[in-house]
């Protein structure tokens, strides 16, 4: 018999882009249909801008994101930055829901655009909230920040969550932070409070800014819509000093950053005087996002009215809701990312981020997860379906030889063709991974319902929808479950089932010798014991080793 075995793991070995090259190029290739045929041209990139409230077409260096054009976009560079927590606490699920959103966002432009990403994330690791859990706790706010953010990371690497290209943390920053206020003070955008001891953001340098949302001024504002860049510390809280030397000695302030200022000194020390994508939760977008877009506008003495523009486009995710509630530790309803990995696998969460709009609000129910669940378990019963009818068809002999080498390959590659057509016009449409799901969804539907499947047709359809869970940050763990790329595991697998036929066909023939004589086979005891001295000899090679002790076989 022709074994094809080492054929399959060739395929399955190829990598994402290769694969979906090789899947659309092969139908456009193959696609006889005038009505079809087309360039795989793909389609033109749009987001929804919150601040424009407008679906915008994204530019790169001036030109428009091609989705269907790896090659077109790969020179390009997208610099991104996204708010990331203030770690005083565990991550919840709203935390879990805003940076899946942005890591899908991201795996999306990456691996079907092909666009060269650059992320960066701020750490908040100096706040309020961290000094009082400290104060409580009786430790430094450092250890405290220190745990958090260790379990944050450990959070979003269960959650399967690509790290950023580089997390920034604050108080690594101070002394950045601390020059940025300086310049924005000597612009005539900062102003000291002699009632607290802060320093403010200058908002009536900017009357077209939004300040219908604060109207009432707290203490040592100069207007309600002014912010504190700097905040003086009280009595035991870590400090940092703030001195200008444009001002003069006078100036020595012991505090802390203000929260959004951060943003714009990390966001600018990375990237410069732009960046093109901002992301964050929509909680974000007033006041944060609005304030630490004027410090960008003021540091960099932009001219453009529109002071949310040092971005050029925000994207802000949905919220998550409990019993219709904003989840927050305030009202009691938060449930940990621990606590839910406990009795749910991360692809569950996956799966509803990409069936509901990243900036959909979403109502955390049993339905949400129900449905979610579903489709975790047609993904599963997809990649055993596929398993079992490679294996079936590797070994057993081919039942003719035909002439026709195309013969049933062609409508499935038609299929898988349309399928990651439709994965890319959703993604062309502000990130709608939803589209990509259902088509991929149909598609196993289909594939699984034809009456026979070709060796090429599981390989090339396996491949594909293989490559897309893996592209949208999905572990289905083919290979240990299902046997299905290592070789290795068939050979001993293989082995084990010979040894177990060969005892079981001894022990038969004893009793059969039992019956008639009563008697136990010292052959047959003879050839088992050679057998148990054989396998165990095999397994060795295979780095399996079998040692006898007197009460334990392990
Ligand atoms: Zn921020």
């Amino acid at each position: 018999m022709f074994c094809i075995k080492k054929v399959k793991h060739v395929f399955f070995a190829q990598n994402l882009r290769k694969t979906l090259f090789f899947a659309k190029n092969c139908c456009f290739d193959l696609d006889s249909d005038p009505k079809t045929q087309q360039k795989p041209i793909g389609n033109e990139l749009r987001v929804v801008n919150t601040f424009s409230k407008q679906k915008q077409t994204v530019l790169i260096n001036g030109e428009s994101v091609n989705v269907g054009n790896q090659t077109a976009n790969s020179e390009r560079l997208v610099k991104i930055y996204v708010c990331g927590p203030t770690v005083y606490d565990y991550s919840h699920l709203g935390h879990a829901l805003t940076y899946i959103r942005f890591d899908l966002f991201v795996r999306a432009l990456r691996s079907v655009c092909g666009l060269q990403i650059i992320t960066a994330m701020n750490i908040t690791d100096i706040d309020d909230k961290i000094i009082a859990k400290a104060t409580h706790e009786n430790k430094s706010a450092r250890s405290v920040a220190d745990f958090y953010y260790s379990a944050f990371l450990d959070d979003m690497s269960a959650l399967n969550v690509t790290p950023a290209n580089v997390y920034l943390r604050v108080t690594n920053h101070i002394c950045d932070i601390v020059k940025y206020i300086n310049r924005l003070q000597n612009l005539g955008f900062a102003y000291h409070s002699p009632e607290t001891n802060d320093i403010n953001f200058e908002s009536s340098q900017f009357p077209f800014y939004l300040t219908t949302e604060r109207t009432e001024k707290s203490l040592g504002k100069r207007s309600p819509a002014d912010f504190a860049l700097w905040k003086a510390s009280k009595p035991n809280e870590p400090f940092w000093i703030y001195t200008n030397p444009k001002i003069g000695s006078e100036m020595f302030i012991n505090g802390r950053p203000g929260w959004h200022v951060e943003c714009s000194v990390l966001a600018n020390g990375i990237f410069g005087s732009n960046i093109d994508f901002h992301y964050g939760g929509r909680d974000l977008k007033f006041p944060h996002h609005y304030n630490e877009s004027l410090c960008c506008h003021a540091y960099h003495k932009l001219k453009d009215e529109n002071v949310c523009g040092w971005a050029k486009y925000w994207l802000h995710s949905g919220q998550l809701r409990y019993a219709n509630e904003k989840m927050s530790k305030s009202l009691g309803n938060i449930i940990t990312i621990k606590q839910f990995l406990k009795n749910y696998h991360f692809h569950i969460l996956r799966i509803i981020c990409i069936r509901n709009h990243y900036r959909e609000d979403l109502n955390f129910d049993e339905t949400l997860l129900q449905e979610a669940t579903s489709i975790d378990s047609k993904f599963k019963h997809f990649f055993s379906f596929l398993n079992r009818e490679i294996d079936q068809l590797c070994s057993s002999e081919f039942a003719s030889f035909s002439d026709d080498s195309s013969h049933t390959t062609e409508p499935i590659l038609n299929v898988v063709r349309e399928t990651q057509l439709e994965i890319e016009r959703g993604i062309a449409d502000d990130i709608d991974l939803n589209r990509g799901l259902e088509a991929v969804l149909k598609l196993m539907k289909l594939f699984q319902a034809l009456p026979r499947h070709t060796f090429l047709d599981l390989i090339i359809v396996g491949n594909f929808i293989k490559q897309w869970t893996s592209v949208f940050g999905f572990k289905y763990d083919v290979a240990s479950d299902l046997n299905f790329e290592n070789p290795k595991n068939s050979i001993i697998i293989e082995r084990f089932l010979k040894f177990r036929e060969e005892v079981r066909q001894l022990s038969a023939k004893n009793l059969m010798n039992m019956k008639k004589t009563s008697q136990i086979d010292p052959d047959c005891l003879k050839k088992i014991l050679s057998a148990c001295d054989e396998i165990r000899r095999d397994m060795k090679e295979y780095g399996i080793v079998i040692q006898d002790t007197k009460s334990v076989k392990s």
